[in-house]
């Protein structure tokens, strides 16, 4: 069913790489879809394209696509259900997926949901920043996932690895940390500013987990905007918790421009959108699932236990 063709033009893809890298795009509006093909296949790119989810699921499966563009509307299932689908297939369960927002929609429903998105853009997008944000998501994808393309930190395979030895190492805690209100930030300051808050909130992860207890410790990107973070147990756990809690809410303010912060709303009046940070300790032990990403995702969106 549905409209699905593969197109392979073009030979050599921008990105660092010898062989092409290959983008399905799925995306049901026929000239978004043409354009988005066209101009990715003028870059080097090989362009696959499907108009509905299902079609998009069955196709990625078989050809293993570096990167997916997804849009949330489709006329079968929707965008969060194709990610979902591909979140449980092997094959593509590590494929990076790029979301195709409406504005209106917000995207935080797409850190509640386990779908471990890479990043999203909203329409109507800017096709620079789409080939920005494409580009991050293929060198993330070309060192294997291993760290994030924005803030350099390791990442889901890491974080899996972590989680195992937290698991078998009573004497090891992890500590999660989940930013709110970045959508709308970023909204309000563009993606430049808002990649900006990203890598300093990891310095500031970095930095604090280990002047606290003056030794190094693992901090790791889940998602976009969830982080984890390895301690010793015990005490060791609420001293970082506490230094995260100090350092994260005295930064906030250097995030914004100066006199949006004194006067709390910004030049058209409007209040600036604030961000959020949730620090808690996630009893890992109560994972139950193989590699437990998805259960850490579901302990740091959940309530507090
Ligand atoms: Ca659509």
């Amino acid at each position: 069913m549905g409209l699905s063709n593969e197109s392979t033009q073009g030979a050599a893809a921008e990105d660092d790489r010898d062989d092409p890298c290959h983008i399905l795009i799925v995306e049901d509006e026929v000239s978004t879809a043409e354009m988005l093909t066209a101009y990715f296949s003028s870059l080097g790119y090989q362009v696959s394209h499907a108009g509905w989810g299902q079609d998009a699921v069955n196709l990625a499966t078989r050809i293993q696509p570096d990167l997916v563009v997804l849009d949330i509307h489709l006329p079968d299932i929707d965008g969060y259900e194709v990610c979902m689908q591909l979140r449980n297939q092997p094959r593509t369960e590590h494929t990076p997926v790029i979301f195709l927002t409406e504005r209106r929609e917000r995207v935080d429903r797409l850190t509640g949901l386990e779908l471990g998105a890479v990043d999203y853009i909203t329409k109507p997008f800017d096709v620079q920043e789409l080939r920005f944000r494409v580009r991050n998501a293929l060198r993330r994808s070309s060192r294997e996932t291993l760290l994030h393309p924005i803030t350099g930190l390791p990442t889901t395979l890491l974080i899996e690895e972590e989680i195992a030895r937290v698991a078998r190492h009573p004497e090891l805690a992890m500590i999660g940390v989940t930013i709110s209100g970045m959508p709308e930030f970023s909204d309000a300051y563009g993606f430049l500013t808002h990649d900006d808050v990203l890598r300093a909130v990891a310095l500031i992860l970095r930095n604090t987990a280990t002047e606290s207890l003056g030794a190094e410790l693992f901090v790791g990107q889940l998602d976009l905007y969830q982080y984890v973070i390895v301690t010793p147990a015990g005490q060791d756990t609420f001293v970082v918790i506490g230094r995260l809690d100090e350092r994260l809410n005295e930064a906030a303010s250097f995030f914004y421009p100066h006199r949006d912060w004194e006067r709390g709303t910004r030049s058209d009046g409007t209040e600036i959108p604030r961000l959020g940070f949730d620090i808690r300790l996630v009893d890992v032990a109560s994972f139950t699932a193989p590699g437990g990403l998805n259960a850490l995702r579901q302990a740091l969106m959940g309530p507090r236990v």
